[in-house]
């Protein structure tokens, strides 16, 4: 499989905001067309995909291939989920939430990274998979995934399944937000950073979203077999915010946390901090607050809470 040679960055200008993301533009090439067929949402990010592959004698990369052989669909696909599952208002997508005034449904102006590229990296490396931007430029990134990993796939019921699994999981690390741009804030202080469990459980929330999960995730069905806290990562906290999307808050609840962790970032929440903090801003509760209502309603105990700003249905089942 031929390698690449780097992108030439003076090529393509570099967005200068948030608000100007890369988004496809009328002519680019067949994926447009592919998608504006089957996508209510039309700014799919059209990165530069590359391939590297490490070894090509490692059984496991013909065995990739053989099961992927169209990566760019493959990543295109997670793209439409990215962006359906994390940057689409329902204000803006759609005119049935503007209508339905029971409920204060999530609003915010998506905005996605200016992510210029994503290159897949076949490696002779322990572990599943990670993502890093590259070393000159954080708008470049790369996904590195085990070969030896991708080995154990073909051993599944489903290889498929658990590789694009572990591809969406990977590209929403390219596409999510952590910070604003400005990690400074007016008053000199730096803004911390959000948990790495909360980080993991939006990408495992969007893979979850787009019917990915593995067989060994198991929701939990009472509060006793949640996580022993919300920010445990990866399907613990992926289950808590599709909670928070599906029942508590309403769809597009988990793009707009997203897209607060760029606009004003992960603040107000470290011991000692005062004023209103980073979750009660968004979902008018602490995270502690809305940890224990997932837990009673995973005990079955909603009917009680059927008054206030409780929800006592599904808002968006799906
Ligand atoms: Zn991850």
């Amino acid at each position: 499989m031929e390698t690449t040679p780097a992108a030439s960055p003076s090529a393509m200008p570099r967005p200068n905001a948030p608000a100007e993301p890369q988004f496809s533009s009328s002519n680019t090439k067949e994926q447009d067309q592919k998608h504006a067929a089957n996508s209510s949402a039309a700014n799919i990010p059209q990165p530069k995909l590359r391939l590297h592959v490490e070894t090509l004698r490692h059984p496991a990369t013909a065995s990739f291939l053989t099961l992927i052989p169209d990566i760019a669909s493959t990543l295109d696909t997670a793209l439409y989920n990215i962006v359906k599952y994390l940057y689409s208002s329902p204000l803006h997508a759609s005119l049935d939430s503007v209508c339905n005034q029971k409920v204060q449904r999530p609003s915010f102006s998506p905005s996605t990274p200016p992510t210029r590229s994503v290159t897949l990296h076949l490696r002779d490396i322990d572990g599943v998979a990670y993502t890093t931007g590259t070393e000159l430029d954080d708008d470049h990134k790369e996904i590195h995934l085990s070969l030896p990993y991708v080995l154990h796939c073909t051993t599944l019921a489903n290889p498929l399944h658990e590789l694009v699994g572990v591809l969406t999981h990977e590209l929403v690390h390219c596409y999510q937000h952590t910070s604003p741009l400005e990690s400074i804030n007016d008053q000199g202080a730096k803004i911390p950073h959000p948990p790495g469990g909360l980080i993991e459980g939006i990408a495992d929330f969007v893979r979850l979203k787009a019917g990915l999960e593995p067989p060994h995730w198991k929701k939990p069905q009472s509060a006793e077999e949640r996580a022993e806290k919300w920010d445990a990562g990866y399907q613990n906290t992926a289950y808590f915010l599709a909670w928070i999307e599906d029942v508590r808050v309403g769809k597009g609840a988990i793009g707009m946390l997203n897209d607060r962790l760029l606009r004003v970032g992960y603040v107000g929440e470290r011991e000692g901090d005062s004023g209103v903090g980073f979750w009660k801003s968004l979902f008018e509760a602490e995270v502690a607050k809305l940890w224990e209502e997932y837990g009673e309603y995973l005990d079955g105990a909603e009917e009680k809470k059927a008054k206030g700003n409780w929800e006592d249905e599904i808002l968006n089942a799906e």
